[in-house]
């Protein structure tokens, strides 16, 4: 049995893992995010292309990710943000 995570108002809860799902074959990967930037490129671990965010999007956590980049997620909890995603 776990404890029920901790949810504490001053500090919004950043997912720091994210699914990255690959839109050429599907392979999923979980990838451990940056806390404080966006990662633009990742390397498909399953058919090898390098893939790059879609228009508009920051990095490939934004794109393909189940979990946009931690900046992006402090930005939309509302937090102040000093990180260097220059989408926000
Ligand atoms: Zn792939």
């Amino acid at each position: 049995m776990f404890p029920p995570r901790m949810q504490m108002n001053s500090a919004p809860a950043i997912e720091a893992q994210s699914t990255l799902t690959c839109p050429h074959c599907g392979h999923q990967a979980v990838e451990v995010m940056p806390t404080d930037a966006c990662q633009f490129s990742c390397e498909c671990r399953g058919c090898g292309v390098v893939l790059k965010p879609l228009a508009g999007d920051c990095g490939v956590f934004c794109s393909y990710g189940s979990h946009p980049c931690p900046p992006l997620q402090l930005a939309r909890s509302g937090a102040a943000f000093s990180g260097s995603c220059g989408q926000i």
